[in-house]
Parts: C-alpha cells; sequence; structure tokens
C-alpha cells in the first residue's frame, strides 16, 4: 500500500521561511525517523460529534495550501466517499500489516468498531516542505502522536475542539435519535470523558460557531508557520 498520493509541492504551497531544511534525507526512512523538523504539526482532536470534520473542511476550503493528512480505516466508505481522498480504504488484514512494519504516525480503534491510522511518511515528508500539516483524529490518537514527538524530531501543537457546552454536545451526538436506550447512554459517557480530556491539550477553541472556530485555527497555523494571517 502507498499511502503517497501526492507530493507536497502539490498538495500545498510551501511557504518561504528562514527556516533551514535539513539537506540530508536519508533519515527520512522507516528506519531513522530522528528529526529536527522545519514544520509543526498541528494535530485538532476532541470529542465525537463535536464538529472536527465540518470546521477542517471550512478551514481548507479558506486556506487550500493547509494539507490535511488522509487516514487508512478499516471502516466501509460512507456513500460519497472516495479512496484516498476521504480514507485509505482497506482491510483488517492490511491494516494490520502496515501497523506491523511501523508505517503508521498512531492508530487507534474508534467507536470500539474499526481500526483508524495516519501513514507517517507523508506526514514527514509535508513537514519538512514546510506545508502547513493538519492531522484531524481522535483523542487517543492525539496523545499517542504527543508521546511520539520527541522520538521523531516533531514539534506538535495539539488542539481541541470543544463544544459550546455538554449539553449541546449531547444534543447533537443523540439528535438522530435513532439509538437504543443503552446506546445513548454509552455514548453520553463517552462523551462526559472525552470532554474532561480537555486540559491535556495545547489550545481549546470552542466550537460555538464553524466560521469563527475555523478562523481560530488558522489564526493558530499561521502563528505556528509564521504566516501573516
Ligand atoms: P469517521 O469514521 O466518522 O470518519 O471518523 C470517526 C472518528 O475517527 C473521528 O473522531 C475522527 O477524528 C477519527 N479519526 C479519523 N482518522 C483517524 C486516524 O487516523 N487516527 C485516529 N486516531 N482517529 C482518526
Amino acid at each position: 500500500m502507498n499511502y503517497q498520493t501526492s507530493t507536497p509541492a502539490e498538495s500545498g504551497t510551501p511557504l518561504s521561511t528562514d527556516a533551514t531544511h535539513p539537506t540530508d534525507t536519508t533519515w527520512m526512512n522507516d528506519s531513522s525517523p530522528a528529526g529536527p523538523r522545519t514544520g509543526r504539526l498541528i494535530v485538532l482532536t476532541g470529542p465525537a460529534g463535536v464538529g472536527k470534520g465540518t470546521v477542517e473542511a471550512k478551514l481548507r476550503a479558506d486556506h487550500p495550501e493547509i494539507w490535511l493528512s488522509v487516514s487508512a480505516t478499516t471502516r466501509a466508505p460512507r456513500p460519497g466517499e472516495v479512496d484516498g481522498v476521504n480514507y485509505h480504504f482497506v482491510t483488517e488484514e492490511e491494516f494490520l500489516a502496515e501497523e506491523r512494519s511501523g508505517r503508521f504516525l498512531e492508530t487507534a480503534v474508534v467507536h470500539g468498531m474499526a481500526h483508524y491510522g495516519t501513514p507517517l511518511q507523508p506526514v514527514l515528508d509535508h513537514l519538512d516542505a514546510h506545508v502547513p500539516t493538519i492531522l484531524e483524529i481522535d483523542l487517543q490518537g492525539a496523545r499517542r502522536v504527543k508521546e511520539r514527538a520527541a522520538e521523531l524530531g516533531m514539534e506538535v501543537v495539539t488542539v481541541f475542539l470543544a463544544p459550546p457546552s455538554f449539553d449541546e454536545l449531547v444534543r447533537r451526538l443523540v439528535g438522530r435519535g435513532t439509538e437504543t436506550e443503552e446506546q445513548r447512554n454509552r455514548r453520553l459517557e463517552t462523551a462526559r470523558v472525552e470532554l474532561a480530556a480537555e486540559s491535556e491539550f495545547d489550545v481549546v477553541i470552542v466550537n460555538d460557531d464553524v466560521d469563527r472556530a475555523a478562523g481560530e485555527l488558522w489564526s493558530v497555523i499561521a502563528r505556528e508557520y509564521g504566516i501573516k494571517a
């Protein structure tokens, strides 16, 4: 499985910077991944149902120079989702083989159902090219990236997207009304635990309004990459 769908130059505009780019790239392969990297990895995380995907879509619509990592997943594609664009849709066997060979930055089983993972090499390539690079992943994955940052020579900024209130998160989560009482209670419990994680992350953005939240996220990225916002 080749996760490299586009080169950094195709997928985002390298920004002019006075940071020095390492010329020796041998450390980029899987066996010697130690840094230092020039760009900072932005990790967008938050509770299920908070609207990470919507905020991220608005951000990228406004700032196409941002590169969003394409995750691998074992879940089935939803109508309209395109392999290699929304996700790399893989079998469990393929996923586990990639995981064993160390090709993921992080992996997690989300909702106890499907495997999700961030392919490592494209992230390193985009950071090295100084393309603003963002992951949109769950809380377990964000914790894992923080743990591995030093080992990989990456600087990471974790952004927690929070709902305006617990009640609002509940409303978004159970709004569809299709779940059983047991599923509903499990989701509420998960929401409670996930909201309590807020303090673990570097920046908190409240998703009270998608445009405003996306603007705030852009300010974080612009600051980290030395772009005039
Ligand atoms: P969905 O299946 O609805 O697209 O995503 C479900 C959840 O998985 C979302 O919270 C999303 O942020 C998270 N997710 C997507 N890709 C990854 C990944 O590569 N790693 C981790 N840890 N979570 C991911």
